[in-house]
């Protein structure tokens, strides 16, 4: 009885090590060296090759190796039946939470005016707002949205949330749903998305939420490219609907060269590095759910295939 890993990057050795420190007397395995298919019980995914989850017959459940599962319940080939896990880590909610907040004090300084600034060579004195002139809006109040209003509330920020049906007891305004989405997005000077990619939310960002927020709003997009519609962005630039954006995300990683982003004076891009899993961190809870899955005990982070989160 085994587990593999199957990843689309170079980071496969780090999780087997990880995975290793903490039950030595499991086989890991790699998907793309040879292994018995048979023997394997659990697979740790991080977009995995299309169509290889077929290639185990006695798989008994799918551990995604992030918090975001979507790539897991988009795969057409997708075994029936079997638990999909995910990754629920400290480290990966206060990472967050340091990027979001980072992002949002660069902005209302407008640091990356300046660094523009300093390439070539211009001493150009910029107004600033303060913390107290903003209020932020956070799309997604899970274990990710909710660290990053905690902070943000720690900090002084004026914050409100908004969910699909959950009611958290905040210090602060949630709203609920597509009914409560208006009032909620009217309030936001500052949107920081942290929704999960799903069927009702891919698209979600779209013009018809940029001409809800209050003129010349901010948006951070820390959770999946697919979310936002690329195209109404760049339209609500051009209208000043929306001054700034801060993308972590993209439909297409690595964004492609000709992109309109990448030389877009209102945008700040990074590379899909908001918040990383780091493998020992999280290696205990996946062979904790190893094992639960092997003695038919409780399961940790299940997702619902249903809700598609
Ligand atoms: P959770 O599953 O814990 O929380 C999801 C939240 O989104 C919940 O509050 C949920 O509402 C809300 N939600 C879901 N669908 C809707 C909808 N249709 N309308 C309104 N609200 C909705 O997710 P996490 O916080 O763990 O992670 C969020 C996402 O962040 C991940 O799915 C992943 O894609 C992304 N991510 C990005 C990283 C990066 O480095 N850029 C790193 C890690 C994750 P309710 O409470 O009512 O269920």
């Amino acid at each position: 009885m085994a587990i593999a890993i199957l990843r689309n990057d170079d980071r496969t050795d780090s999780w087997i090590r990880a995975l290793e420190a903490v039950a030595p007397e499991i086989p890991l395995y790699d998907y793309h060296q040879p292994h018995p298919r048979e023997a394997i019980r659990m697979v740790g995914v991080w977009k995995h090759p299309p169509g290889s989850l077929w290639e185990y017959p006695n798989l008994l459940g799918i551990h995604g190796l992030g918090a975001g599962v979507d790539f897991i319940l988009e795969d057409p080939d997708l075994p029936e039946g079997l638990p999909v896990l995910r990754v629920v880590d400290p480290y990966l909610a206060s990472d967050m939470a340091e990027y979001v907040l980072a992002q949002i004090l660069s902005g209302l300084r407008q640091l990356p005016a300046y660094t523009l600034d300093q390439y070539s060579n211009r001493w150009n004195p910029r107004p600033y707002n303060r913390i107290e002139d903003v209020r932020v809006g956070i799309m997604g109040l899970g274990t990710l949205g909710k660290a990053v209003a905690d902070l943000l509330v720690r900090t002084g920020f004026d914050v409100r949330g908004w969910t699909a049906r959950s009611q958290p007891a905040t210090g602060y305004p949630v709203f609920q749903g597509p009914e409560g989405r208006q009032a909620f997005l009217s309030e936001s000077d500052i949107l920081v998305c942290l929704l999960p990619l799903t069927p009702k939310t891919r698209g979600i960002l779209d013009q018809s939420v940029f001409d809800q927020l209050p003129v010349g709003a901010r948006l951070i997009n820390v959770a999946r490219g697919p979310l936002l519609n690329e195209e109404d962005l760049l339209e609500a630039f051009r209208t000043g609907q929306v001054a700034q954006a801060c993308l972590d995300v993209f439909s297409q990683e690595p964004l492609t060269n000709s992109h309109p982003f990448w030389n877009h004076p209102g945008i700040s891009m990074t590379p899909h590095v908001a918040s990383v899993s780091e493998p020992e961190s999280v290696a205990a809870q996946v062979i904790a759910n190893y094992r639960a899955l092997l003695g038919g005990g409780p399961l940790a982070n299940e997702v619902s295939r249903e809700r598609g989160y």
